[in-house]
């Protein structure tokens, strides 16, 4: 079976428990207005260009079989109905000004890459993440890595929006140990407003995994003005509380990393001049969920 990534990040220590490989699948049903990673929302392949890093050689140019590419003026255009991103351009680019997002990778061949630091998720407890984009939007690939991972021992953590087929969630919790689970907004319309979707289907999901007694880890975004109001944590904070299975939650505060991933995908961020939360908000935020007697921990 074969997939979709853009990413394989290795020694991650914020994915789950130890040192973790985290691969990052693409696609996702979501579009989250403050998504650090816009380069894993389309299914497809997608080529980012930075022409701030370009120094005009042209090597993309000469290595493009199909013509796809024109420098006018130093500046490279690319014409899209001609590319079939094969990723030439972006191997030559020395400057990394040109990036594929996107890889078809088989579950077999991930697995030997993943294999490869066993030695340190035994060390350290660890093991890999499956994270995006949404996994459960390729769900027979995600089903298929965890798996191989089972059988193989090792330990499997599936980052999740939630918003997928119960069907599929309930396959794949077969096989993972621990699920890293995001709640983003309580209000139904609020969530929609600013995802995309209704989380009517992944509050649902939620109780499915703790109906099945899986460990979760709750994943909240602190984004100003969307989802860090009083009501909006008061009702976060009553839903985590009437779940069982939750050991933690992980407060991950807004950052404003992603402009240059936006202007490389020619998509507007629309969170650009948004400021990043201050330690004290964050930790006015996090009192507020252990007043509730809830495990919180500031990070991922
Ligand atoms: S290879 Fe890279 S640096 Fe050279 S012209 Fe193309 S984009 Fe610019
Ligand atoms: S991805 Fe391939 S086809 Fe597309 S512009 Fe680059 S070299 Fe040409």
């Amino acid at each position: 079976m074969q997939g979709l990534i853009f990413n394989i990040q290795k020694y991650s220590i914020h994915d789950g428990p130890g040192i973790r490989t985290t691969v990052f699948l693409k696609g996702c049903p979501l579009s989250c207005i403050w998504c650090h990673n816009p380069e894993s929302q389309s299914m497809q392949c997608e080529l980012m260009h930075f022409s701030n890093h370009c120094i005009g050689c042209e090597e993309c140019v000469k290595v493009c079989r199909v013509g796809a590419l024109k420098s006018t003026g130093g500046i490279i255009n690319r014409n899209t109905k001609l590319c079939t991103m094969c990723g030439s351009c972006s191997t030559i680019c020395c400057t990394n000004a040109i990036e594929l997002a996107g890889r078809i990778v088989s579950a077999m061949e991930l697995l030997h890459d993943l294999e490869k630091d066993v030695i340190f998720y035994d060390s350290s407890k660890g093991g890999i993440t499956i994270s995006g984009g949404e996994p459960l939007a390729q769900c027979e690939f995600t089903l298929e890595l965890l798996q191989l991972c089972k059988k193989k021992e090792i330990h499997t953590a599936v980052d999740t929006s939630g918003y997928g087929s119960t069907s599929c969630l309930e396959k794949i919790s077969q096989y993972t140990d621990l699920f890293l689970y995001d709640i983003k907004l309580i209000d139904k319309e609020r969530h929609e407003q600013h995802t995309g979707v209704s989380n009517e289907i992944i509050l649902q999901n939620l109780r499915l995994l703790s109906s099945l007694c899986k460990r979760i880890w709750i994943r909240i975004p602190i984004i100003p003005g969307i989802n860090d109001d009083e009501e909006n944590i008061a009702a976060t904070a009553s839903l985590i509380r009437s779940i069982n299975g939750i050991e933690q939650v992980n407060l991950l505060p807004f950052h404003n990393t992603a402009s240059e991933k936006y202007a490389r995908l020619n998509k507007d961020y629309r969170l650009k001049h948004l400021k990043i939360p201050d330690e004290e908000h964050i930790n006015k935020t996090a009192a507020l969920y252990r007043e509730q007697s809830i495990n919180v921990l500031i990070g991922g």
